[in-house]
């Protein structure tokens, strides 16, 4: 983590008082604010205090507590605004359409005909292409974590 990043960083201002946000839940660990440019309205991200540009660099001991706030937004989202539905996503990576390089939960309410949704076109694996891709990820799994998958 580079200094710099964090001072010029909007979701680490937010968290140090230095920007204003529609603040709707904050603890320790994780803050959760309204997103000002919404999906929908009500749209929430839930931010860990703690600065990481991705899923990848968040310290494991703050997942749980990313969980819990998310879970706790979620259902006071859906408590307030009886949306028939909601997502919770995390864009990482600019490909992935990610904006400020601080990780966060999206939480947005969706609606049964909101029209909102990735445009997909989905492949088929071929032949044995997927017990290739399937074997990649384990090894990569096994190497990082020693974990036995059965
Ligand atoms: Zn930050």
């Amino acid at each position: 983590m580079k200094t710099n990043q964090v001072i010029e960083c909007e979701f680490c201002k937010i968290i140090r008082g230095e920007a204003p946000a529609e603040i709707l839940y904050k603890d320790q660990h994780v803050i959760a604010i309204l997103d000002i440019k919404p999906i929908h309205y009500g749209h929430i991200l839930v931010i860990p205090r703690t600065h990481s540009a991705t899923f990848l660099e968040v310290p494991e001991d703050q997942l749980a507590n990313i969980i819990k706030v998310t879970k706790i937004v979620s259902e006071a989202l859906v408590d307030a605004l009886k949306p028939p539905g909601f997502n919770i996503f995390s864009n990482n990576g600019k490909a992935a359409g990610q904006s400020v390089f601080h990780f966060h939960f999206h939480i947005t309410p969706r609606y049964s005909d909101d029209n909102i949704r990735f445009v997909l076109k989905l492949k088929k694996y071929q032949n044995d292409a997927m017990a290739l891709y399937a074997n990649r990820i384990r090894q990569c799994i096994n190497s990082h974590h020693m974990l036995e998958v059965h």
